[in-house]
């Protein structure tokens, strides 16, 4: 065993009480204990409606009731800056982002490739192990993939959790997605944006955006779908039953979860559809009748694994998927986070320590 700690103070954002603003403090630098801990200098984190839920206390008991205080941010890109004796495939400076999970590796869903699943995880930012709205942010060897020299930081960040989450619910319905398909994709924000542009690279399908916000509209347009409009009154049902020709959405990929929008996304859908869901807070209701009746699927999905990280960041570096973003200092990490919480962030907001 190693330990390494230099005994500097760096700045993270701290939660310090759920329902409050998270503050800034001065925390001493995590220290490299394990064998294969990689401690990394930020560089970018992304900030995700999640850090809002997490503020707000609603994911107290989905991620263990966390302990008080402890850093947010699960978007991170930065450099190694030191690193335990058995890392062997990465050298101090190294350009890496970290997948949201430091997960084992033994456990049966590690071996399986599924590290959201893993039984021993711990959740930088999450789950009340400190994240990355720091100057200095503690990952494993396992969970950073390693990035291209000069890639953008900030351009990046927002993959690490967002992008990872939407190109894991997209290859689950490729199966499906056939070219005479329509896909409605519900919630323009960051993740739709992404949705559309992956939707565009890996189907043929025939792609649909519905949002409230009529910037989202256009901008999901120019991203490549081929059919946009407000979800208005009713979620845009009778809307996309038009362009539908009646029969509905064959798959309905949903990143609001919330409010209405489960019962409108269900009610585009058609025979033998798709309803896969990430976006979340809210609940459905569905009778078996119209399930079985119906032959629908409902997919949840959570994060990613490790490979679909690396996939992503190979379309990345093709040039496939980029998101707008929009840069804070972390003084102003509470400034960005109720920005995202009134939705006006265009693409993403990314903190830079
Ligand atoms: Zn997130
Ligand atoms: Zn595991």
């Amino acid at each position: 065993m190693v330990y390494i700690n230099t005994g500097a103070i760096l700045r993270a954002v701290r939660l310090e009480d759920y329902g409050k603003n998270v503050v800034v403090r001065e925390v001493p630098e995590p220290a490299v204990e394990r064998n294969d801990d990689v401690v990394v200098k930020v560089q970018a984190a992304g900030v995700c409606r999640t850090d809002l839920h997490i503020i707000g206390g609603m994911m107290k008991e989905a991620t263990g009731n966390p302990g008080l205080p402890f850093t947010l941010g699960h978007e991170n890109v930065g450099t190694v800056h030191a690193r335990g004796s058995g890392v062997s495939g990465l050298e101090l400076g190294d350009q890496v982002i970290l997948h949201p999970q430091i997960s084992c590796g033994i456990c049966l869903p590690c071996r399986n490739g599924d590290d959201m699943h893993c039984v021993h995880s711990r959740s930088p930012g999450l789950d009340g192990t400190d994240g990355g709205f720091a100057e200095y942010v503690k990952a494993s060897e396992r969970s950073v993939v390693k990035l291209k020299k000069g890639t953008d930081p900030v351009e990046v960040a927002p993959l690490a959790d967002a992008g990872v989450t939407v190109y894991h619910a997209v290859r689950k319905i490729l199966p499906y997605a056939r070219p005479d398909s329509y896909i409605a994709v519900i919630g323009l924000g960051a993740l739709g944006q992404i949705a559309v542009q992956l939707l565009k690279n890996m189907t043929n399908s025939n792609i649909i955006g519905i949002d409230k916000s009529e910037q989202k509209l256009g901008m999901a347009e120019k991203l490549g779908a081929n059919w946009v409009f407000p979800s208005g009154d009713d979620g845009g049902v009778k809307e996309a039953l038009k362009v539908t020709g009646a029969k509905g959405a064959d798959i309905v990929m949903d990143f609001v979860g919330e409010n209405n929008t489960p019962a409108s996304a269900l009610s585009m859908i058609g025979r033998g559809g798709i309803y896969s869901v990430v976006g979340y807070g809210g609940e459905i209701n569905l009778k078996t009748l119209q399930l079985v009746g119906m032959e629908l699927s409902v997919l949840g999905n959570l994060v990613g694994t490790y490979r679909d990280l690396v996939d992503l960041m190979s379309l990345y570096y093709q040039g496939k998927v980029k998101i707008e973003t929009r840069t804070f200092s972390l003084d102003d990490a509470s400034t960005a986070l109720s920005e995202l919480s009134r939705g006006e962030i265009r693409g993403r907001a990314v903190l830079l320590p």
